[in-house]
Order: C-alpha cells, then structure tokens, then sequence
C-alpha cells in the first residue's frame, strides 16, 4: 500500500498545470530528485500505466483531496472524457497538438509559487490581459514573457481573437489558426519592413531579465493581430461560400487588405501560400466529407478542449457541413 499521507513539504495547485510539472515543484519542494518521487509513493508510472490509478495515492502525498487533483491537472480530467463538472472546455491534453507553456510568472507569484509552472494551454491564451505579458507562441520559459503594456493592438487582438471563437467555433479557429500564422510569416520574409517596425518594437519591448526580446518573438508578438484577423477570415464561412459559388477566390484576396492584414495583398503565383491553403482546405474537405465517418471528420478537426455532453442524436455547433454538393453529411 502507498502512504496515505502528506509529504513533509506540500506545494499550492495551479490550474491547468501539467502533471510533470506539479511532480517537479512537489519533488523540488521536499528536496528530492524528480524521479525518486513516484517511485518513493510506491507509483508505478509506465506510458501505459492510466493516469487515474495514481489520483488518489498522489493526492495523498500532496495533502490534498482527490478531486481538488482532478480538477487542478487536465491530464485527470481528459483521461476519461466525461461529463464531469469541471472538464468542460478545459485543454485537452492528450491531442497530438495539445499546447504546454510556461504559465504567467506574475500569476504564478500572485498564487505564492515561486518555481516555474508549465500549463496545458489553448491556441488563444497568448496574453495575459490582467498583467499584460505576452505569454503565447515563441517561449520557452516565464523569464522571456515580455510585458507589452505599449502594444496595444496586440493587447486588443486578445479580446478580439475570443470573439472569433464565439463567432466561429473554437473547433475552426484553432483549426486555421496555426496556419495563418504559417502563412503570414510566410509573406512577410518576402517583404522588407519599410517603417523599422521590430526595431522600434525591441526598442520599447524588454523581458523578465530586462533583455529586449529576440527578433523571433518580436515579431510573433509585434504581428499577432494580423495573424489572429487573418484566422478569423479562414475560420468563417463566407469566404467559403463565396468561393464555391464563384469559383474563385477574389473576394479573399481583397479582404486581406481591406481588413489591413497586408496591404495590398495581390497573389502573384500559384506557390503563394494563401493559394496552396485553399487548395488543401478544400480537398481535406472532400476527403473528409466522402468518408462519413466522425472519427475521421475528428481526426482531421479536432477539438482542443473537453466538449459539453451531448445526446447522441443532438446536432453539435462546431459541426459544420461540407461546402460540397453532394457530399454535405457533416
Ligand atoms: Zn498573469
């Protein structure tokens, strides 16, 4: 039997921490190196072994109730997809794309943790609005968040960007986020920065250890917003519709630079990477439509966070039907 009781030292949860992260901090705590932890509570953990076999047991050792556990480390909550009160849009950690950063360090300190915290996150959490810390794509540990205070369309792209999802379904921007971004950066390597954008940004940008942030990140940070309204525009259907009944995709194009993603955007050959990107939507589409299976449509959309119980009959909103006659089952 494990021991049924608290280690000597016991750290404070953190929502949406990873579970190797909380076994760091409690190891760290009471001085022991991170491996000799589970083995110590008489834990067997193989990549087999199911998560939940060891709730109860760890949260003895961590001096806490088992669901209190549960419901801090998505990793219990995703590991029998449930109606459990709590797991309802939480990160799905077992998605092959499921995103794991460091947590904000001003919010970590404000729950009197002062080791790093690594979450499980969702595509949008790239802001944290109540410290205004970039806190999204491009770290890789809390010391590189940089306050962007005097960035305010970045600040606003946050807002902006969850309103998409309430618009779209969480499903179909995280589908198009990842590739807007592709996109974006894509086109941006072919055009020169007439007004020494990054310059100017690093400028007035510093991070944890009052360092300016690497050009990388500068400009991850710098172009957030066009990245977030261009995966809006993917995410919708107009675009779709538009496209289907003309067959072609004109209206896109000029949308680019009327919603001042890039000004004066014009396609100038078939390798332009908006072009491929709407040719690769709709043949996954085609494919995806003629197999009526979910676990294929699943497969190749999946949902980043625990969905709400449905009946098995219920329509679902993040469902969308093919833009194909006929192959509109979904
Ligand atoms: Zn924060």
């Amino acid at each position: 039997m494990p021991p049924l009781q608290p280690l000597p030292r016991t750290v404070p949860l953190f929502h949406n921490e990873t579970l190797d992260s909380f076994l760091r901090r409690l190891a760290a705590a009471n001085h022991l190196p991170t491996a000799q932890l589970l083995p110590l509570l008489e834990i067997r953990r193989t990549k087999k072994t199911p998560v939940n076999t060891f709730l109860e047991p760890l949260a003895a050792a961590a001096g806490v109730r088992p669901g209190t556990l549960e419901l801090a480390l998505p990793e219990f909550l995703d590991a029998d997809a449930v109606d459990k009160l709590g797991a309802i849009g939480r990160p799905r950690s077992t998605l092959h794309s499921a995103i794991q950063r460091p947590a904000c360090r001003r919010c970590t300190h404000a729950a009197g943790i002062t080791m790093p915290v690594t979450c499980w996150t969702t595509h949008d959490r790239n802001v944290c609005l109540r410290h205004r810390l970039w806190i999204g794509d491009g770290l890789t540990n809390a010391d590189e968040q940089v306050d962007i205070s005097r960035l305010s369309d970045t600040l606003r792209a946050q807002r902006h960007h969850r309103n998409l999802i309430a618009r779209h379904g969480r499903r179909w921007v995280r589908n198009a986020y990842p590739d807007a971004r592709k996109i974006y950066f894509t086109w941006l390597q072919q055009t020169a920065d007439p007004f020494d954008l990054l310059d100017t940004a690093r400028r007035i940008l510093t991070d944890g250890t009052g360092k300016p942030p690497s050009p990388d990140l500068t400009l991850t940070m710098v172009f957030h917003p066009q990245v977030v309204t261009l995966a809006g525009l993917l995410a919708g259907r107009e675009w779709e519709h538009r496209a289907v009944v003309s067959g072609h995709v004109a209206w896109l194009v000029e949308q680019i630079t009327v919603r001042n993603v890039l000004l004066g955007y014009v396609p100038k050959e078939r390798e332009d990477p908006l072009i491929q990107w709407v040719e690769q939507h709709f043949s996954t589409h085609k494919f995806v439509a003629f197999h009526r299976s979910p676990r294929i449509y699943d497969a190749f959309f999946p949902r980043e966070t625990i969905p709400p119980p449905r009946q098995p009959d219920e329509a679902d909103a993040e469902t969308r039907w093919s833009p194909f006659h006929p192959y509109y089952r979904y």
